[in-house]
């Protein structure tokens, strides 16, 4: 299988789109400092904020389960899917094309 150009992926794709198809929903906002109940661990749906996210800078950390990354890991490890795969995944499911890396 060829090669995915993941440096475009991580530029083009904002941590705001990945976190629409997550379903998440900030509880708490502090300029582009993101806080709500992580994704990956399924912390209860209440007020939980273990999971703080920096959408300018597209990375997250979650305090209790402690997986972090940029927004593709994050996808990822949502999918719990490694890398390669879970972005054919997630092109497809932002509709848009898959970057193939061409070697001729
Ligand atoms: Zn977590």
């Amino acid at each position: 299988m060829p090669g995915i150009d993941f440096e475009r992926l991580r530029r083009e794709i904002t941590m705001e789109q990945v976190l629409t198809l997550l379903g998440f929903e900030p509880s708490q906002r502090t300029g582009d400092q993101w806080y709500g109940a992580c994704p990956l661990h399924k912390s209860a749906p209440d007020r939980s904020r273990h999971f703080s996210v920096h959408v300018a800078i597209r990375r997250y950390h979650c305090h209790k389960c402690h997986s972090q990354g940029n927004q593709l890991e994050l996808w990822a490890a949502f999918t719990k899917r490694e890398l390669h795969p879970a972005m054919i995944d997630l092109c497809r499911a932002l509709g848009r094309e898959i970057p193939w890396i061409r070697r001729w």
